[in-house]
């Protein structure tokens, strides 16, 4: 089946000033899939990111997004998009409910809060101020804001930095479960074991050029057939594992 292509990225660049962040990257993303941009802190992933969110100029190069291109439809593309919002952009005041519906209308969507707060598991929280949640809370909130607007892609930058072992592996399945309803997800994290669990494909990014891309297994099958061998042999468990053996699977925040 000929996969469909939902984001197409040609030869961008991106200069600051005489500094070229990002320097002539090439990509697709096919619809449905869960595409993880990886790389260390400098690469030009979020340079990228922005790009193609409407929310950063480019220096050179083609974007599509839905089929619709960057520099003549910008507009249609901020329509199909989800993007998370800067904390500061949750007014203190409001509560997660009055929230969403605020951002319901500045969107000019009908929103059900409830329905999404208890797809993210916060229903309890509908009356809660954003401050007052817990870490996990704060981000599977900050997920659930993303599909205001019904968007076919969504983009999540670190979603699970900073998060303990059971929210991190709570949000995987949210997000999961995000893909599952159709909605293609495009991430960045700093995890492997996080890109190797939820990406289908990833690109690998280095000093503003994409050096690797292709799915977590096929990147791995391609370094051991390289002679790659771990240096330690590895255990049928390591320390997470044992903290969350001890600390319980579930979910403990309230
Ligand atoms: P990443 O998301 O992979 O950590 P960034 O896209 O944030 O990388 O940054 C890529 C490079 O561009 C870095 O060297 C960063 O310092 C530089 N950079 C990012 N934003 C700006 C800016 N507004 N002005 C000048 N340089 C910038």
């Amino acid at each position: 089946m000929e996969k469909n292509k939902i984001i197409e990225v040609r030869n961008l660049v991106k200069k600051y000033g005489e500094f070229a962040a990002v320097k002539g990257i090439s990509f697709d993303v096919y619809e449905h899939e869960i595409f993880g941009l990886l790389g260390p802190n400098g690469a030009g992933k979020s340079t990228t990111l922005e790009i193609i969110e409407t929310l950063r100029e480019k220096t050179e190069g083609q974007v599509t997004v839905g089929g619709f291109d960057l520099d003549t439809a910008p507009n249609d593309i901020k329509k199909i998009i989800g993007v998370q919002l800067q904390s500061s952009g949750y007014y203190p005041g409001l509560n997660l409910v009055e929230l969403i519906e605020m951002f319901g209308g500045l969107y000019n969507q009908p929103v059900q809060p409830i329905e999404l707060l208890r797809l993210f598991n916060l229903e309890d929280k509908a009356k809660a101020k954003y401050k007052e949640l817990s870490g996990g809370q704060k981000q599977r909130f900050s997920i659930a804001t993303t599909l205001i607007n019904k968007p076919r892609i969504i983009f999540l930058d670190e979603p699970t930095t900073g998060l303990d072992p059971q929210a991190r592996r709570n949000l995987w399945d949210l997000i999961l479960q995000v893909r599952a309803q159709g909605t293609t997800v495009v991430i960045t994290t700093h995890y492997m074991d996080e890109a190797e669990f939820l990406c289908d494909r990833c690109a690998i990014v280095d000093s503003g050029q994409v050096i690797a891309i292709d799915s977590p297994d096929a990147l791995i099958d391609n370094l051991v057939s390289k002679g790659f061998e771990r240096s330690k042999e590895v255990k049928k468990a390591n320390l997470e594992d044992v903290f969350i053996h001890l600390t319980g699977k579930d979910l403990r925040e309230s």
